[in-house]
């Protein structure tokens, strides 16, 4: 079958996702009345959150029908999706008392209590779904429960069932119908339509995973899967249970797949996908993207339940330690799906045990001997690799060939084996990455770590500050500083794999450099330099196109043959830079890169992108803090002439006027943008990503400032 299903899709969406009640303010002039929604615009924006395409209605469709214990599911998709989708069960049916509000919003069986969530183990809880579906499309239901004679029918309609339920013949389950999906919605339907028409799937009860995936994805792929699974149960530590399946050595792919489930729900786990590629990086040839299908269940209280409908990145607890078990794993598997060349690769390991020992071990029992016979893994290996500037290859070549003329031809052969496995450049390249990863690793401070793991998010104490409870304590920190630093560890962990964001202009570089220019020396008040500046943008223009390959491959950032800036690398999610900042960080690309030294250069570019996305200040000053005098001074100038007389009515000066209320508006609009990505982009990302430096528990940019039970004491004395 050729259906390329659209699951767990890769890419990132670089706007951002509000949620409706983190709405940054907008960037209007006077604030305009306020008007409640009508019910129904807003069950229909409701409605086309949940449902973007038809993929999403399928995907809530099924989930239904899994959470109603179906063990056979079959799905029919007519036109994409937009003509028919329908979807039948063999599960516990729907009761034909509760076919009346089936459709309302927020109408659920599998949640009643807040604390219900804590432990949710159904697909779905937010009663959304089927709701929206008939605000988005025409709806039916048929369905019938256990030792019932006949099933019943109905049709909604914007949340509300058409007429009573009519009495029908109706096999073991529930089937939902949606026709013309998106029929009042004009615009979606249309950039839908061109969606080609994908084929039937049907899947019944027996078959196995590896057939499952093998009817979705095909025969190429389940044809080059092989098994793995790891487990822990050490509450101190980690407690899981991961089983799947991974590519080997002969799957070829560009992009990684990797359907992650995690306690049966289908999730995105950034992190563990960025690891499991690595370690594919550092074990397969250069072109291999793996395939990973993986189940992991974990107590449902270590997962972080996440609320919003179409947000599926989740985080776990002790997540670390989870990734790195799975990394061993893979890398484990990966070698010994392999004999022979773990064989030869182990011949040549001169401080690794007997290689036939080895591999005699790991085929009795390859999940156990690994871990303790092979030495360190190795995603590993290659961090801690730091002597040796050529990596792990260069280790291999020192060895001197023995006597044995038997040994003296595998090396022959093994040394052209990596050649070909690996591309020297590549490994080289991961060396020095991973030493600056590993720089940051081995400096980070334990105790600010925990901290931010485990601290809540107050508030901004005032433009650079945030205040942060961690239990007892409150803490001021530092943002600037943490998010320059978070974006640094970020560029080097996401090296060679970033997404772009497209700018919606290319830049030209020359333009730019003049911009920083001129503004490192506003001072100067003649332009007798300009000369000399355009040469210096000139200059720095072509050095920039010459490296623009380099720039492109490991970082994102593409500048085209004509010299334009068109894309950066996204290095947090949902956050981007503030474009003020641009012409400041092309300046410093030109100036301050070391282009020969590769370790330093990308360690220098890595920091120009750290200080260009790290979460400044924005250039207009806080107009709700000491900034607001600002906006004032220009306001009272021009609204009161010379005599105290109010002076509103000329045309200058509403000109004038309008243009305070404009700047403004858009310094309250930067201000606030930044406040909400500090509290919803970097305070998350730093409790999953950070590595907090030593030097940071001491250079002011963590600094506690009360404990609560130090404050007890003084009241009990008062
Ligand atoms: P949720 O899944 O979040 O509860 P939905 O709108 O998807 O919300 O579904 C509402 C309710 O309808 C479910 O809680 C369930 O009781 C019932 N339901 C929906 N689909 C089925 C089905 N295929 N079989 C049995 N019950 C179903
Ligand atoms: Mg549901």
């Amino acid at each position: 079958m050729e259906a390329q299903p659209e699951l767990p899709s890769t890419e990132v969406d670089t706007e951002m996702e509000v949620e409706d009640d983190q709405i940054p303010p907008s960037n209007s002039k006077d604030p305009p009345p306020i008007l409640r929604l009508d019910q129904s615009v807003v069950n229909r924006i409701a409605a086309g959150e949940v449902i973007q395409r038809p993929v999403s209605a399928v995907k809530e469709l099924v989930e239904n029908s899994l959470d109603a214990g179906s063990t056979s599911i079959s799905v029919v998709v007519k036109d994409g999706g937009l003509k028919l989708i329908q979807v039948s069960d063999d599960g516990h049916g729907i009761r034909k008392e509760d076919m009346s509000i089936l459709c309302e919003r927020h109408t659920t069986s599998k949640l009643s209590k807040f604390e219900d969530l804590q432990s949710i183990k159904s697909m779905g809880f937010r009663g959304e779904a089927l709701a929206s579906m008939t605000y988005v499309g025409h709806v039916t239901v048929t369905t019938i429960t256990k030792g019932q004679l006949h099933g019943y029918r109905a049709t909604y309609r914007d949340g509300v069932m058409e007429d009573e339920p009519k009495a029908c013949a109706a096999v073991k389950g529930t089937q939902i119908m949606i026709e013309n999906l998106f029929y009042n919605m004009a615009a979606r339907r249309k950039t839908l339509q061109n969606s080609a028409a994908r084929a039937d799937v049907h899947s019944v009860a027996t078959p196995s995973r590896l057939d499952a995936i093998r009817s979705v994805y095909g025969v190429s792929v389940a044809r080059n899967l092989v098994k793995i699974d790891a487990s822990d149960n050490d509450p101190s530590n980690s407690v899981f249970e991961m089983d799947g399946f991974i590519s080997n050595a002969n799957y070829i792919a560009k992009k990684i797949t990797m359907v992650l489930f995690i306690n049966d729900r289908l999730v995105d786990c950034g992190a563990l996908k960025r690891a499991i590629e690595i370690v594919y990086g550092a074990t397969l040839p250069k072109a291999s993207k793996p395939f990973v299908y993986m189940s992991i269940t974990l107590p449902p209280e270590h997962v972080d339940v996440n609320v919003h409908p179409t947000k599926r990145e989740v985080s776990l607890l002790n997540q670390e330690i989870i990734i790195e078990k799975i990394q061993s794993v893979v890398e484990l598997k990966l070698r010994s799906s392999n004999e022979s060349r773990i064989f030869q690769e182990q011949t040549m390991d001169p401080s690794s045990s007997s290689p036939l020992a080895t591999s005699q071990d790991s085929q009795k029992d390859p999940s156990k001997s690994g871990i303790k016979s092979q030495k360190t893994p190795v995603h590993k290996m290659i961090r801690t690799d730091s002597l040796d500037p050529a990596g792990r290859l260069h280790a291999y070549l020192q060895i001197k060939p023995s006597n044995n003329p038997e040994r003296s031809s595998c090396l022959t052969s093994v040394r052209s084996s990596i050649r070909q496995r690996r591309n020297p450049k590549e490994t080289a390249d991961l060396t020095s990455i991973q030493e600056l990863i590993n720089e940051f690793d081995s400096t980070c401070h334990s105790g600010l770590l925990d901290t931010i793991r485990h601290c809540t998010y107050i508030g901004m104490a005032d433009d650079v500050f945030a205040l942060l409870q961690h239990n007892t304590n409150l803490y001021l920190a530092n943002v600037i500083n943490l998010s320059k630093e978070l974006m640094y560890q970020q560029v080097l962990t996401r090296f060679a794999h970033f997404n772009a964001i497209q700018l919606s202009e290319p830049a030209p570089l020359s333009e730019l450099l003049m911009l920083a220019l001129k503004e490192e020396d506003v001072a100067a008040e003649d332009n007798e330099n300009d000369d000399l500046k355009e040469k210096i943008a000139d200059m720095n223009t072509s050095l920039l196109k010459q490296k623009a390959e380099m720039l492109e491959e490991y970082f994102s950032i593409y500048i085209d043959s004509n010299g334009n800036l068109s894309r950066l690398p996204v290095i947090l999610d949902q956050y981007t830079p503030d474009m003020d900042h641009v012409p400041e960080f092309v300046l410093c690309l030109g100036n301050d890169i070391d282009w020969e030294d590769e370790k330093n250069c990308f360690q220098s570019i890595s920091a120009a992108l750290a200080n260009f996305y790290a979460m400044h200040t924005p250039l207009l000053p806080n107009p709700s803090g000491d900034g607001s005098q600002f906006y004032k001074k220009g306001k009272s100038s021009s609204s009161i002439d010379g005599q105290g007389n109010s002076s509103k009515t000329t045309g200058n000066d509403t000109t004038e006027d309008e243009y305070e209320n404009d700047l403004l508006s858009e310094a309250e609009n930067a201000w606030a943008q930044r406040e909400w990505s500090i509290q919803h982009v970097l305070f998350p990302s730093l409790r999953l990503f950070f590595k907090p430096p030593n030097a940071m528990a001491t250079n002011g940019t963590f600094v506690q400032v009360a404990s609560l039970e130090k404050l007890y004491r003084i009241f009990e004395r008062c």
